[in-house]
């Protein structure tokens, strides 16, 4: 699988052209690539790279558009509000909960994020996120 690299220049995410596995407790090398975005050297990110391996299995075995639009409401509100990371974990947890606990890891990697100091990164996690929940809920709806 081509591993995610994050810009800190710019927010972006990207497929890097490195190839590493990326299911979760995996460490790989971190390698620098230049992004496609704004041309400044971005980085290959474990924590980005595992994090959105889980979001994928998450959104692949959730169908539910309403479930998805909640947790899209967490995340909107979440950066309108600059709200605490640990908060916004909290909220997806009770979503989770709701629903036979699809987001648990989730919530738990935007923790772990907050933990390695990578606050950042869980940000533009969060940003990159966002279009894609609406491309999915959008697709549902069709
Ligand atoms: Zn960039």
């Amino acid at each position: 699988m081509k591993l995610l690299a994050y810009c800190p220049h710019c927010d972006k995410i990207f497929q890097s052209t490195f190839i590493g596995d990326m299911s979760p407790g995996t460490t790989v090398k971190e390698c620098n690539e230049k992004c496609p975005r704004c041309g400044e050297m971005a980085q290959t990110s474990n924590y980005i790279s595992n994090t959105m391996y889980i979001a994928g299995q998450a959104f692949h075995t959730t169908s539910d558009a309403e479930t998805l639009k909640n947790l899209l409401q967490i995340l909107q509100d979440g950066q309108k509000h600059n709200q605490d990371i640990d908060q916004i974990a909290d909220k997806i947890q009770i979503l989770s909960d709701k629903v036979d606990y699809k987001f648990d890891d989730l919530a738990e990697c935007i923790r772990q994020g907050k933990k390695e100091n990578k606050a950042e990164i869980v940000w533009a996690f969060i940003k990159n996120l966002i279009p894609l929940l609406l491309s999915i809920i959008k697709n549902l709806g069709s």
